[in-house]
């Protein structure tokens, strides 16, 4: 199947009433990992690229192993997303590389860490649908500002200092035209969210549910995803490894998100558990090990079980085979449509 774009994937997601996991990648293990786990699964998935990931595998290495994948697995949609765009420049410069989705993170300044006002988060947003739509490529926007740090990209501090207001939510999307909207609801990038099992007063989920009531046909998506499960943790720390307690956001919490318009997942950290944990393993049980492949491939096959589990969790299983992709140029069509009315 070729690449397709975000908001077809996403339209049937909420058609089917289920939400996508959307996995950062940086390198071809990773992207062998998830879309084993899709073919198992049948699922549907977005591989997401954050400016990091495209800075380590010069962009074009990257987009080629995408293509491979889309040409390995012909029955998987598959969208190729630009995680966390700093700038118009930046997006520009995926939308004309090849990626059929990306993400302009405007509640940031271009540092990628200070927090910007509401008219410069539109100006930038609504520069950035004009060139993607154009090109029948989707728009996903930042409202409110997530808490943490995460491929230097963040703005620090928890997740509740500047949590969405669904008022501005709406005015957001109706001057942007973003496809898909990404929320401020208490969550954090990075490993450490939070040091107790979260509850209602740190994850606002009733936030969340205001905002789907008032933007039912707009698809909201939850950063900072990660549930950072405690089985990760101790094989790392098993293997010499130094993790603090941490807690991610429940499974549980995320399936209540997608029952209220949640439609894309964004996770990394736990896969970068599952990576790490196999790694160590094999360093510590068979230290005369040195071939790279005697633990690139346990620690595939560990993320890709991260993955699959998500999936299922997430409701995407079983559904690669719903629909007929709609090519990027015929998206075109579907914005300029869109647009007249
Ligand atoms: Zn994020």
């Amino acid at each position: 199947m070729p690449l397709v774009s975000m908001r077809q994937l996403l339209d049937e997601a909420a058609k089917g009433g289920y939400g996508v996991g959307a996995f950062n990648v940086n390198n071809m293990e990773q992207i062998q990992a998830i879309m084993e786990a899709a073919r198992d699964t049948k699922s549907p998935v977005i591989i997401q690229a954050s400016r990091g990931a495209r800075a380590y595998s010069q962009d074009k290495f990257l987009y080629h192993l995408m293509l491979a994948a889309a040409e390995l697995y012909p029955e998987i949609p598959l969208v190729m997303h630009l995680d966390h765009g700093n700038s118009f420049a930046t997006c520009k410069s995926a939308i004309d590389l090849g990626f059929t989705s990306v993400m302009m993170d405007g509640s940031l300044k271009e540092d990628g860490k200070t927090p910007t006002t509401f008219d410069e988060n539109v100006e930038v947003t609504r520069a950035v649908v004009e060139i993607a739509h154009a090109k029948g490529v989707t728009v996903e926007g930042e409202i409110g500002v997530l808490g943490g740090i995460e491929d230097g990209h963040g703005a620090g501090g928890s997740g509740l200092e500047h949590v969405t207001d669904p008022e501005q939510a709406v005015e957001f999307v109706e001057k942007t035209g973003v496809d898909a909207l990404a929320i401020a609801i208490g969550t954090s990038h990075g490993a450490y969210k939070f040091s107790s099992k979260p509850d209602g007063s740190v994850l606002k989920m009733d936030v969340l549910m205001e905002i789907h009531r008032r933007l039912p046909n707009v698809h909201l998506v939850m950063h900072g995803s990660s549930s950072v499960p405690k089985d990760l943790q101790d094989v790392i720390n098993q293997y010499g490894g130094k993790l603090k307690p941490t807690w991610g956001v429940p499974v549980e919490e995320i399936q209540l998100g997608i029952r209220n318009g949640v439609r894309k997942i964004n996770v990394d950290t736990d896969n970068r558990l599952a990576i790490t944990g196999a790694i160590r393993k094999v360093f510590a049980e068979t230290p005369e090990k040195f071939d790279p492949r005697d633990y690139m491939k346990p620690a595939r096959d560990a993320m890709k079980k991260v993955v699959a589990l998500r999936m299922t969790q997430f409701g995407q299983a079983g559904h690669a085979g719903d629909y007929a992709p709609i090519s990027i140029d015929e998206m075109k069509k579907y914005y300029t449509k869109a647009a007249a009315k």
